[in-house]
């Protein structure tokens, strides 16, 4: 292990009285822009061992099979089935993370202890300014080493397990914010994930300020107008690139990771929805789809609009745009009015669309009967609008993540 590692873990050894008798740490397996997250053995669980009544050689903490009841408080089986992990995740929180942030994070966490498809959280401690979270250890894969090679069978498994995660934090009203894959730990084995990293969740609808999208059509038109009409009869603040904007900024929250924010994120609506967590679970669908990782790498939002509107042209992003009261223009070239076809972006970016080449008499520039299904499934997760956009629990009865029939 890397030098400045080990004195990092042996600060944290000893940052708190008696850690050491509890947890020995292995290594670090994460490092984030809130927090390094070690995985370490619970000592503890030698002790319990036969109170406990594990299997020996029962030391990843395993969810219980899809299809329990998820989120259901009553449910005294969950407790029953989750049972003391050997090995765990410590996850450090940077002593910059405000107290509230973290409170917030602990408490999210706290009220999902019920879904099987979030990774609960074992308990906490605080020393001072330091604060850690405890978490069964899941045993997953980094997704850069299986996503090349999923099949299309593989993703709707992959998105079922993921969906089923999703539908069960949006049930009790929150929003994840930050899906990607390093937040879903997916273990291809054993064809189950759990989601991870409620750093950024908020709950839906609080301290909301009225957006466009929220009003129906007509009222929407209504004062677009207004607003365009007020702008061209006042020299005052003028429109522009956002650092020549002169006009007052809109706030929203942006919070999230480059490349998965979802249009109206982009667009500062200030009614956000679960649904943006389904913008992002498509993006990674796209990824995989496309075999390129990360799909969309902007620098900022204003290049994440542009990458958005390359694959669906600028007539339906100045429709996204003008649902949250924004107006979004390009003089752009590469920028078409009617963008691409997610097929065409698909057979592109796996290199099947050049006539030249060698493969294409072997029936390729074609995409499987499969492949056309999965596309199906992404429209429904990438649409502009999120009042247009599926739900993760109607996603869930989609003939591509219901797996009944095969
Ligand atoms: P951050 O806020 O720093 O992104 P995360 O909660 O996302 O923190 O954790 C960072 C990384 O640590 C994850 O991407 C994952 O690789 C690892 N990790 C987190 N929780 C667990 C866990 N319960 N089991 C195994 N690995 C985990
Ligand atoms: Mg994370």
């Amino acid at each position: 292990i890397d030098l400045s590692v080990r004195e990092d873990m042996e600060k944290l050894n000893n940052t708190f009285p008696n850690f050491k008798d509890n947890y020995r740490l292995i290594k670090r397996i994460g490092e984030g822009t809130f927090s390094t997250v070690y995985k370490a053995e619970d000592i503890r669980y030698h002790h319990y061992h036969n109170h406990w009544d594990l299997d020996a050689k029962e030391c990843q903490w395993t969810p219980p099979p899809l299809g329990v009841a998820s989120n259901s408080r009553s449910n005294s089986q969950s407790r029953h089935t989750r049972r003391r992990p050997k090995f765990v995740a410590i996850k450090k929180i940077y002593v910059t993370s405000s107290p509230s942030r973290i409170f917030n994070e602990l408490e999210l966490l706290h009220d999902l202890r019920d879904s099987h498809s979030v990774c609960p959280l074992v308990t906490a401690f605080r020393q001072s300014d330091q604060v850690v979270a405890i978490l069964p250890y899941f045993r997953h894969q980094d997704f850069r080493k299986y996503y090349p090679n999923m099949t299309v069978m593989d993703m709707r498994i992959y998105f079922r397990s993921l969906f089923t995660a999703l539908a069960a934090v949006h049930a009790q009203g929150i929003i994840h914010r930050d899906i990607k894959p390093t937040n879903f730990l997916y273990d291809p084995e054993k064809k189950r994930g759990v989601l991870v990293d409620f750093g950024l969740a908020e709950r839906e609808g609080i301290d909301n300020k009225p957006c466009l999208c929220h009003e129906d059509p007509q009222v929407r038109r209504q004062r677009l107008k207004q607003s365009v009409a007020f702008t061209s009869a006042h020299a005052g603040p003028q429109p522009g690139y956002p650092k020549n904007d002169t006009r007052p900024s809109r706030r929203a929250n942006r919070a999230g990771t480059r490349g998965f924010r979802a249009p109206e994120v982009l667009f500062k609506c200030t009614e956000q929805t679960t649904k943006i967590d389904v913008w992002s679970a498509g993006v990674i669908l796209l990824t995989i789809l496309c075999r390129r990782f990360p799909f969309f790498n902007s620098a900022d939002d204003v290049e994440a609009m542009i990458e958005i509107a390359t694959i669906f042209g600028s007539r339906r992003m100045k429709q996204a745009g003008q649902l949250h009261g924004c107006m979004f223009d390009t003089n752009i070239p590469t920028i078409g009015a009617a963008g691409f076809s997610f097929e065409k972006i698909m057979l592109w970016s796996t290199c099947r669309s050049d006539p030249s080449n060698k493969d294409a008499a072997k029936g390729q520039g074609q995409l499987t009967d499969q492949e056309k299904g999965a596309l199906e499934f992404l429209r429904l997760c990438m649409e502009l609008d999120p009042s247009k956009r599926v739900s993760a629990e109607d996603a869930l009865r989609h003939p591509f993540l219901s797996l009944d029939g095969d």
